[in-house]
């Protein structure tokens, strides 16, 4: 017998355990069973073959409708080739063979019926299989197989062309055969209240499913597997977090943040007021606040948490804004020291009474320069370090480290959080963490789920809001010549502009982006309507303007891969008004804040995904001076991609664009950025669609951990807990 964490040789023998694990990363017992079918077809139901794609590698049930062999041309050997059909779709199958393949058009004969498995290619406007593994139905094993299983629907696997779906099948049997069946890692009561079945019925009802109606049980009850250990693990995580102490900041009257608020240009919104209210009364306790501040873009979060800093200055403590990229890091030091000007220029000339220091502390930084500023974290008279990464190297101290602000999430995991928790000297650190775009209430429940939420839905009021327009060059070529000339007048009128590329164009691409540049859309290759040629880069484009449609203005290129030095420079630059337009990758994506820059102009836009267009485009049109955002696209008017892009240039608001973003990509693609580990183990969970099993998962899981933090009744639950827990943080690891 075996348990889940058995290694799979044990059970299905060397030769399968390493092809399982070279193809498809399956180590264990639990890895293999984990592996979950793609969907079942019915035995004698042949496979739609017409939706069948490039590149993809299949599985189908088809039957053959023609075959020959013939000599090949230069060599000995033959090819054989037959051409199966589900009735409507053709798909050609190609074998080469040295001799004269007697045996496959024996077993491929016309009227033949049997699961080929291979990668679609087309070949002279055919769609092909070449060398398809296949396995005959009705004949030979299978009829075995069918008499074994007796079973209707045949699971098909994720398969790769070293093991195809029905080699997997035959492991998962052996695997559970041998299985030892684990504690039920539900409560029975819990499985009682919503009709969940037991968990060994659960693995073989997703496997080997009698019908569909015992599939859809199993997947019900596995959806509450992932969604209750989670949802635990995260309960015990907010109850770890209020068992510390932390040093209450409460607001000192007469401080630095009433000088601040006194002298504030502009009324906080009501949303502003609301959230501030709330991360006040959080920094006051006496156990640490872990608080998500997530809105909408240009919503003014940056606002928000300068003031909670300025809160634990007042109080005597030291805050840290952590930025996830060097350019953003630098901007909000920036924008930072502008906007406290006096109240941060502490013994310097024209600085307040009690002022306190912003000091930077990034990667970048010369070494006299990371001295004065590590000196400055240490000895306490930085009230606001601003940094990035570096900030959480072992050597970085701080004199008295009362908050840490974590700008845009996204890319940012636990271990992070906890790496500069540790810090803080007595007790722990209040915790706010900002996200860079608004996420849907059970994205946030899963990704955030240890954080209390406070949201921003408004914008600052007298903002006009952004036009977006999609130039369709496929349709309207001079559309592009016409977006060319409204940046060159929006610059004759003072203003500024970015354009967007989905690629940098050097050398080292091959190697992939770099860090600061956000992939393009995930999927774009697998999406209707995205041009076949390679996204165009801003090198070549930068060039090309250049020299032609926007000779004469001052261009500048920003990506990441740029130098560090260089990269500031330029965003300096293009702040000060010394650069008018500035190409670049989508290394702006995030936070920065140029608010004499009007337009957006984004080339190949069918290329990002949905929030990151909302996010490129929020960042013009936020100095009052009103924003246009053209989404230039070759995808033809009618296709999946130009879709998307109408949804964007529909609405402004970015929960309804979140909530389009997460339909359209998979969920693991939402995760991904934010939480490797959490990706994986969400194999069947739908955010969208499961938001009922999810809220409710929520409050069983609150509930039991209060009832019983050490789950020492729950074995079953407690082992899956754990197993997550360890699946995160090794994934975190190898994210390094
Ligand atoms: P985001 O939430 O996207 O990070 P920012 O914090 O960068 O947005 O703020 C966007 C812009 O709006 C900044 O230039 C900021 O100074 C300005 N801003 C913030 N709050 C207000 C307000 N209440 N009224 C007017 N302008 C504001
Ligand atoms: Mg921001």
């Amino acid at each position: 017998m075996a348990v889940l964490a058995d290694p799979l040789r044990l059970v299905v023998g060397d030769k399968a355990a390493k092809r399982l694990a070279a193809s498809l990363d399956l180590h264990t017992v639990g890895d293999l069973l984990g592996h979950y079918p793609r969907r079942y077809d019915k035995r004698g139901e042949l496979t739609d073959l017409v939706g069948l794609r490039d590149g993809e590698y299949v599985t189908v049930q088809a039957e053959v409708a023609s075959a020959h062999t013939r000599k090949m041309q230069n060599r000995p050997g033959s090819i054989f080739e037959a051409v199966v059909t589900d009735g409507r779709g053709r798909l050609t199958l190609t074998f080469f063979g040295h001799g004269r393949q007697d045996f496959r058009a024996r077993e491929l004969a016309p009227g033949t019926r049997a699961l080929f498995s291979g990668q679609v290619s087309t070949f002279r406007g055919k769609r092909q299989l070449t060398h398809p593994d296949y396995e005959l139905l009705g004949t030979g094993p299978s009829a075995a197989r069918a008499a074994e299983y007796a079973a209707e629907l045949i699971p098909v696997y994720p398969a790769t062309s070293q093991m195809p779906s029905w080699k997997i099948a035959d492991s998962v049997e052996l695997a559970l055969h041998a299985l030892d069946v684990p504690e039920d890692p539900l409560p029975r009561e819990l499985r009682k209240r919503y009709g969940l079945v037991g968990y060994a019925d659960a693995l073989r009802g997703i496997h080997r499913p009698v019908d569909l109606a015992d599939s859809g049980r199993a997947v019900k009850r596995l959806k509450w597997d992932e969604a209750f250990a989670l949802q635990v693990l995260l309960a015990l995580r907010r109850r770890a977090a209020a068992d510390y102490t932390a040093v209450p900041r409460p607001p000192v009257e007469g401080g630095l943040l009433d000088e601040f608020d006194a002298a504030l240009p502009f009324e906080l919104t009501i949303g502003q007021v609301k959230a501030s209210a709330e991360i006040a009364d959080g920094l006051a306790a006496d156990h640490p606040m872990n608080r998500l501040l997530q809105g909408e873009v240009g919503s003014g979060k940056t606002v928000v948490a300068v003031r909670a800093m300025l809160q634990v200055v007042d109080a005597a403590g030291q805050a840290v804004l952590l930025a996830p990229t060097e350019v953003l890091a630098q901007q909000h030091y920036r924008s930072i020291s502008s906007l406290l000007g006096p109240l941060a220029m502490a013994g310097q000339l024209g600085g307040a009474e009690h002022a306190t220091r912003l000091t930077l502390l990034t990667g970048s930084l010369g070494a006299a320069p990371r001295r004065k500023a590590l000196l400055e974290a240490a000895s306490g008279s930085a009230g606001i370090v601003v940094g990035t990464h570096a900030l959480l190297e072992d050597r970085v101290q701080f004199a008295d480290l009362g908050l840490v602000v974590v700008d845009e999430q996204h890319r940012f995991g636990v271990e992070q959080r906890d790496a500069l928790r540790d810090k803080a000297g007595e007790g722990r650190p209040h915790v706010l963490v900002m996200t860079a775009t608004p996420i849907p209430r059970t994205v946030a429940m899963t990704v955030f789920g240890d954080l209390d939420m406070s949201t921003l839905t408004e914008l600052p009021a007298g903002r006009p809001p952004i036009a977006t327009h999609v130039v369709p060059v496929a349709e309207r070529p001079h559309y592009l010549s016409r977006t060319w000339e409204r940046i060159t007048e929006e610059v004759a009128a003072g203003r500024q502009a970015y354009v967007v590329c989905p690629r940098i164009g050097d050398d080292a691409e091959a190697r992939g982006p770099a860090s600061d540049d956000a992939v393009g859309y995930p999927s774009s290759e697998e999406e209707d309507g995205v041009p076949a040629r390679p996204p165009l880069a801003v090198l070549d484009l930068a060039a090309r303007l250049a020299e032609n449609e926007l000779a004469g203005l001052r261009l500048g290129i920003l990506h990441g891969r740029l130098p560090p030095e260089e990269k500031d420079a330029v965003m300096l630059a293009f702040t000060d008004g010394d650069i008018d337009v500035l190409i670049t990758t989508t290394v702006v994506e995030v936070g920065v804040d140029v608010p004499n820059a009007t337009v957006m102009v984004i080339m190949d836009a069918e290329r990002f995904g949905v929030s990151q267009l909302h996010q490129l485009r929020g960042r013009v049109g936020r100095g009052g001076h009103g924003g246009l955002c053209l989404l230039v696209t070759e995808a033809p008017e009618v296709s999946q991609a130009r879709e998307r892009l109408n949804a964007v240039a529909s609405t402004n608001d970015g929960f309804v664009l979140s909530r389009i973003d997460l339909t359209q990509r998979r969920e693991g693609d939402v995760l991904g950025t934010a939480q490797a580990g959490r990706k994986s183990s969400l194999k069947l969970l739908r955010l969208l669609d499961d938001e009922d099993l999810i809220g409710q998962a929520r409050e069983e899981a609150v509930a039991l951990v209060a009832a019983d933090p050490a789950l020492a009744s729950e074995p079953g639950v407690a082992a899956a807990v754990q197993s997550l827990a360890d699946h995160e943080r090794a994934s975190f690891l190898e994210k390094g």
